[in-house]
């Protein structure tokens, strides 16, 4: 269990990598039965989803485990008197988590999502690097699988049938954390992780930022430039609302109706 910081009406968890591993494998250890927790991660795009998608607010209210995944939400928690301890980005969790498994016991993972192909060459990777670490099943839903519910029928017989520990799940936000919520009661495993691009980087077909920009908070910038046509108007949107939202909680200001 982990204490809670309220920022921007998100309950975030007051944990560190560290104490977020920690929590993971208590829950693929434990004897009793705790269904599919859901951990979602926080950035500055969800903060400004969050606003007005309704589904995306229940997900976030549902989840078993809430990251800050962005370094603009630390500073923010810090200006805000609400410190959380560190950025924790969905992105290294996976592989801290795979880490954890080196010297002893196993991890059943599946990997649903990214392009056709790409789970199988992270799992091929995933093999040398972590070999405790199982892949025990890969699905890339076909494009516009969420419009069919006879699609999401699929994938939870793929994922029931192979029975992983966790799911990794890479449909990008805000997709990933609604159908997981919608579906969690209905997965068979321990833990659901909707973590955007991490299956691209498993694979390495997407490289992250530098050390240095991810360090200085520069990562968005290094995605950007990757994909300027998908993110520019996205990041100026964010631009332009989050810091209207860390003003309202500095002073108190009501939420506007839209
Ligand atoms: N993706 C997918 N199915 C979809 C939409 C996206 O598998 O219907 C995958 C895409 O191939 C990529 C990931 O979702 O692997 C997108 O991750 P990213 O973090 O870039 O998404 P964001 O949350 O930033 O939009």
């Amino acid at each position: 269990m982990s204490t809670k910081k309220q920022l921007f009406g998100i309950e975030i968890d007051n944990v560190d990598m560290q104490g977020a591993v920690d929590i993971v494998r208590s829950w693929v250890d434990e004897e009793v039965d705790g269904g599919c927790r859901v951990v979602v991660t926080p950035n500055v795009d969800h903060t400004v989803l969050l606003e007005d998608n309704v589904e995306l607010q229940d997900a976030y209210r549902n989840a078993g485990l809430v990251l800050a995944d962005g370094h603009p939400i630390v500073w923010a928690s810090r200006l805000l008197g609400q410190g959380l301890p560190e950025r924790v980005a969905g992105s290294e969790l996976v592989p801290a988590l795979f880490d954890a498994y080196k010297e002893e016991g196993f991890l059943d993972v599946f990997l649903l999502g990214a392009a056709e192909g790409v789970g199988a060459r992270a799992a091929e990777k995933m093999a040398r690097q972590w070999p405790r670490v199982n892949v025990v099943g890969v699905y890339s839903p076909p494009l516009g699988f969420e419009k069919k519910p006879e699609e999401s029928e699929i994938i939870l017989n793929k994922v029931n049938d192979a029975k992983p520990d966790v799911i990794v799940l890479g449909l990008g936000a805000p997709k990933q954390e609604i159908w997981a919520n919608r579906f969690r009661q209905r997965l068979d495993a321990k833990a659901i992780f909707c973590v955007g691009a991490t299956i691209d980087f498993l694979a390495g077909e997407q490289q992250r930022a530098p050390r240095w920009m991810q360090k200085v908070g520069l990562e968005w910038f290094h995605r950007m430039c990757s994909n300027p046509k998908r993110l520019v108007k996205r990041y100026a949107k964010d631009a332009w609302v989050f810091p209207q939202l860390v003003l309202r909680q500095m002073f108190g200001w009501e939420k506007q109706s839209a």
